[in-house]
């Protein structure tokens, strides 16, 4: 077995290599760019290497930069997580050519999955079930649309060299096909520098299931049952489940084949997927990754096995062992930094509040950042991940809403509340979901209900306890001051204490009068109420007429979170000092909504547009966004070039609306 293992890698993923090599008494070296000096994954390892600045570019994706950290740090071996290099046949080759042991499979296996078509070519030689499309080499428009006719609308033009959702496009009507081909082939180009596209039938409410490979350099090659990864967002996951609920024992049997077919038509060793899409009681080859998974812990929780632990003994020449017996049901949930409501936009910014729920043989958080960390634009938006084990689904869906009712996270727009309600939906316990669920769904996207009054009043208590502890401070350290008597009932605070809470778009006036030490009248809205409880850091006991209620306060200047009986709520404190008004009218310019590179510039100055007329696409946190016209109009003026980075909030076009 390796002493020592380079980690090629940041976050959560880096974190939880760390854990397999300590438990297994291997020493671990972390890298870092310029960004992640402080991140847990340097804290965490035994050792940590620069290398280079920020972008992914110059840092977690330079080749000559790790395999230098790799040498200077006499690491063995090198693990690559996923993202970045894991799924890079050249870094492979590299690793070998330096001596060192790529944990992965060989170069020429990544080679043959990473091309969709190319694989999908090897797959139908090797028996494997496929989709109906094209995935030749002849690009010509008119093939391709000749063979989206023969298929049948709709169809799925895909990116070859795709991934991560990037360059898909469905095709419902044979007239959209020729723009549609065009938009699939530039995002190909400019994403993967690889405009090859494939074609397929674009099923129904369809399914995601993949299998979970492994084989070693002994000739067995094992399939770990399967997943469902079916809830997904811009067809990607972000809730998935072992094993796949309504899948029968012959199915299963059959998935398996086929996916073990699959690894050994590319001589696979190591740990590897092979995503299936599933309809209609059938089930056909999508593509294989050829790395460890996000979402692998699922299989650890039903076959008690750590991948990681044997993705290093396979990579040290270890046999596998036999398959363990599937026990029970385990679902992961990945909290993303995004707001679900606005497209899911990734979200930036400093996690000033965290607080994960208590870890069990039944509760598991990954998580990549602590309190205090910020999430950035140059890396993925994802902050952790929470399985959960039950005897089976219903029980582990039950554990999964209550985790995530526990899981506070304060500073950045989550997706927690959507996790929430779709662990919460009747309609996921009831069956498996397909991939449309969310868009079905729109009620999941809801905007957040009015609080509860013991949420309010929990605000209440946390902003009155802060008021007294001002109090005290500002008396400083006279014994004989009435404020320093801390038996929290100060003479001022007997007086009314008036304030403003605005939830959402409703506002709620609230008036305290002390009423005892650690006790007050609240009237929220003119209702009275008897509040009291503690308060110690940022958790509170709420006492709001005689029920108690555990929960937790976060504030960062006006903006104030509760946490409160599984449900966060956001609150901002009315500075009744400010003058109203300050939101300044957009109008006709297009602004960046969060900070990324200017991928395409789709208009010229002086070009006339339509109402949503795609005008700047944007790269960020590797997503693509299009920026469109806020109306009729004419563009004035462009500011920025192709290749520019630019901040949140800057003005990329000047636009002028139509009268
Ligand atoms: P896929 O979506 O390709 O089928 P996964 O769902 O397993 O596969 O997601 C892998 C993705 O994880 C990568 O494509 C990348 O976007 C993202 N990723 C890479 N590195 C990290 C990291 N350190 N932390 C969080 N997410 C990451
Ligand atoms: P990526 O490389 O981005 O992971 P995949 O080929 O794995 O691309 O597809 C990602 C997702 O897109 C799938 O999980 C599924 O939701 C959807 N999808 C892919 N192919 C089809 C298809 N033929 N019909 C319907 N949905 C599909
Ligand atoms: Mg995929």
């Amino acid at each position: 077995m390796f002493r020592r293992i380079l980690i090629a890698n940041r976050g959560e993923i880096a974190c939880r290599i760390i854990r397999t090599a300590r438990r297994m008494g291997i020493v671990s070296v972390a890298v870092y760019s310029d960004a992640d000096r402080g991140a847990r994954h340097v804290a965490e390892a035994d050792a940590a290497y620069r290398i280079g600045p920020p972008p992914a570019r110059e840092s977690y994706l330079d080749i000559g930069a790790i395999l230098h950290a790799a040498r200077a740090s006499g690491a063995e071996a090198i693990h690559p997580g996923y993202g970045f290099l894991s799924e890079n046949a050249a870094f492979a080759e590299a690793c070998a050519a330096a001596g060192i042991v790529f944990i992965g499979p060989g170069a020429a296996a990544i080679r043959a999955m990473g091309s969709k078509s190319a694989a999908k070519t090897l797959m139908e030689r090797a028996g494997v079930p496929l989709v109906p499309g094209y995935h030749g080499a002849d690009q010509d428009a008119a093939t391709l649309s000749r063979a989206a006719a023969a298929i049948g609308y709709p169809v799925l033009i895909k990116a070859s060299a795709g991934g991560g959702g990037k360059g898909m496009r469905i095709v419902e009507r044979a007239e959209d096909f020729a723009p549609a081909l065009e938009g699939a082939q530039r995002e190909a180009l400019a994403s993967f520098g690889d405009g090859t596209v494939l074609v397929e039938k674009y099923l129904i409410r369809p399914r995601h299931i993949e299998s979970q490979v492994f084989a070693d350099s002994h000739g067995t090659t094992l399939a770990l049952y399967e997943r469902d990864c079916s809830i997904q967002r811009r067809h990607q996951k972000i809730i998935e489940e072992a094993p796949a609920p309504g899948i029968g024992e012959a199915e299963r049997a059959a998935i398996a084949t086929a996916a073990i077919a699959a690894a050994r038509a590319v001589e696979y060793v190591g740990a590897g997927t092979v995503e299936f899409i599933h309809a209609d009681g059938r089930f056909y080859f999508m593509e294989m990754n050829t790395r460890l998974q996000v979402e692998h812990p699922v299989t650890e929780m039903i076959t008690g096995l750590d991948l990681v632990e044997w993705q290093l003994r396979v990579a040290a020449g270890e046999r596998l062992p036999a398959v363990p017996p599937c026990r029970g049901h385990a679902i992961e949930a990945r909290i993303y930094a995004e707001d679900p409501a606005r497209g899911f936009l990734p979200a930036i910014g400093r996690i000033h509040h965290l607080r994960e729920p208590a870890a069990s043989a039944q509760v598991r958080v990954d998580s990549g950042v602590r309190a205090g960390d910020a999430i950035r634009v140059e890396y993925d938006p994802m902050i952790a991940k929470l399985i959960v084990h039950g005897e089976d689904r219903a029980e582990a869906i039950r554990r999964l809403a209550a985790a995530l009712g526990a899981f506070e996270v304060a500073g950045v727009a989550t997706n927690l509340a959507l996790l929430r309600a779709i662990a919460g939906h009747a309609e996921f316990a009831a069956a498996a979901p397909d991939t449309g669920f969310i868009d079905r769904h729109p009620d999941l996207l809801a905007a957040a209900p009015p609080p509860p009054a013991a949420a309010i009043a929990a605000a209440a208590l946390a902003l009155l306890h802060q008021n007294e502890a001002a109090a005290r401070a500002a008396a400083g350290d006279d014994p004989h001051s009435p404020w320093a008597a801390c038996d929290g009932f100060s003479p001022v605070l007997a007086l009314p204490l008036s304030f403003t809470l605005r939830a959402g778009d409703a506002s709620h006036a609230l008036v305290a009068t002390a009423a005892g030490p650690g006790a007050w009248r609240l009237a929220i809205d003119g209702a009275e109420h008897r509040l009291a409880g503690t308060v110690d850091g940022a958790a509170i006991r709420l006492d709001l007429d005689g029920a108690i209620h555990p929960g937790a306060f976060a504030r960062e200047g006006e903006a104030l979170s509760v946490f409160l009986d599984g449900a966060a709520h956001a609150f901002h404190l009315v500075d009744p000092y400010r003058p109203p008004g300050g939101e300044e009218a957009v109008g006709g310019r297009v602004i960046a909504p969060i900070p990324g590179t200017v991928a395409r510039l789709l208009a010229e100055p002086g070009a006339r547009v339509g109402h949503g007329a795609a005008l700047v696409v944007l790269e960020a946190m590797k997503m693509e966004l299009t920026l469109t016209a806020p109306a009729d109009g004419t563009v004035e003026a462009v500011h920025v070039a192709v290749g520019e980075m630019v901040a949140e909030g800057q003005e990329l076009l000047a636009f002028v609306a139509d009268e």
